[in-house]
């Protein structure tokens, strides 16, 4: 469904959890009151809620959270997610800790490809970014996803001062693997406020100085606004979300659920609308009617851009582990 800058909306990110096994500095404070389970969405809600965003036009879901794998029957979720007629893939977004021992079965139920984020090759300074000494675990997630055959790809937040000298290290893993590893700007939302991020720009142009013969990658098609670039010699590629210094947003594609129901047309607003309202308080043979109209509702009230740069406007108060990022 296009929405009123003429953007087609065909994604939908769905957040499952809040829960989460790390405390990434820039995106949950240590200590978090816990939602109560009948807080969350069910299971069967969310495949209700799927089954009405397909019928607006959405293909391709991302499961978020939170950290996803702990979510209980997360493979079963994907299956039913998968077996909606229309639905073109369905994705993960992981801090990858748990995922070596779940790939197989995650692949089994029909998960298209997985993100795995990872800030640092170094065990220290993972502990210090993450709040867990988990890197060899993450390690392992991502050796396992390359080898099942799962669409990889590894997602990287610079922080200036922290780990922004990492980035040639990591690079590395395109080289050697046929992966795509992106760049993702720190957001000013929520945590990610109290920390300072590194622009895109000065990557490339870094890695331009470093690599002959870099090229603009347009035969990649992901989600969504990361562009792609191919370096010679590389198995995989490299990518960049910039939402800060690209300002991806005449590119955007999305809606976002989160765990508890909320959907939200942009990230950097607190506007939404309550998927779950709907879903327990209305006639059962009305529910997908009703979310319908919910779901074009939300298309329509998309703005134009976010207003990162203008924090004052910036009205999300909710931080990304409670959104989905
Ligand atoms: N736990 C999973 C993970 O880490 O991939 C899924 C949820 S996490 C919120 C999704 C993505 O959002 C991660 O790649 C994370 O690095 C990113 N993220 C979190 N806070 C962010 C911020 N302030 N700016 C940019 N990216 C952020
Ligand atoms: Fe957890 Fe992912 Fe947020 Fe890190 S980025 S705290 S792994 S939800």
């Amino acid at each position: 469904m296009k929405d009123k800058f003429f953007r087609d909306i065909n994604y939908m990110r769905i957040s499952v959890t809040n829960r989460c096994n790390m405390r990434c500095n820039y995106c949950m404070p240590n200590v978090v009151k816990n939602l109560c389970e009948n807080e969350i969405l069910t299971d069967d809600e969310i495949i209700e809620t799927a089954r009405a965003a397909v019928r607006c036009g959405i293909v391709k879901f991302k499961l978020t959270g939170g950290e996803p794998l702990l979510r209980p029957k997360i493979a079963e979720i994907i299956y039913k997610l998968k077996n909606i007629s229309g639905v073109e893939s369905v994705s993960m977004t992981t801090n990858g800790a748990l995922l070596a021992e779940n790939i197989n079965e995650l692949q089994k139920s029909g998960l298209d490809s997985v993100n795995i984020s990872l800030d640092s090759l170094d065990i220290k300074r993972f502990e210090k970014i993450t709040g867990f000494n988990l890197l060899d675990k993450v390690l392992d997630g991502i050796d396992a996803a390359i080898s099942s055959g799962v669409h990889t790809k590894i997602n990287t937040v610079l922080q200036k001062g922290i780990n922004d000298d990492e980035w040639e290290k990591i690079l590395l893993i395109a080289k050697e693997n046929p992966v795509y590893v992106r760049f993702i700007e720190l957001m000013p939302i929520g945590e990610g406020k109290n920390f300072w991020g590194i622009s895109n720009e000065k990557i490339l142009n870094d890695i331009r100085k470093k690599y002959q013969g870099v090229e603009n990658d347009f035969s990649v098609h992901g989600n969504g606004p990361a562009v792609y670039i191919k370096i010679p010699g590389f198995l995989g590629g490299v990518g960049f979300i910039s939402a800060m210094c690209g300002k991806f947003c005449s590119s955007c594609n999305r809606l976002r659920l989160t765990a508890q129901g909320k959907l939200k047309p942009c990230l950097s607003f607190a506007d939404y609308l309550d998927v779950r309202e709907i879903l327990r308080s209305s006639e059962k043979n009305l529910i997908q009617a009703k979310l319908e109209n919910l779901i074009k509702k939300a298309v329509e009230l998309k703005p134009r851009e976010h207003c990162f740069e203008t924090p004052v406007k910036n009205s999300e108060t909710l931080r990304m582990f409670e959104i989905g990022g």
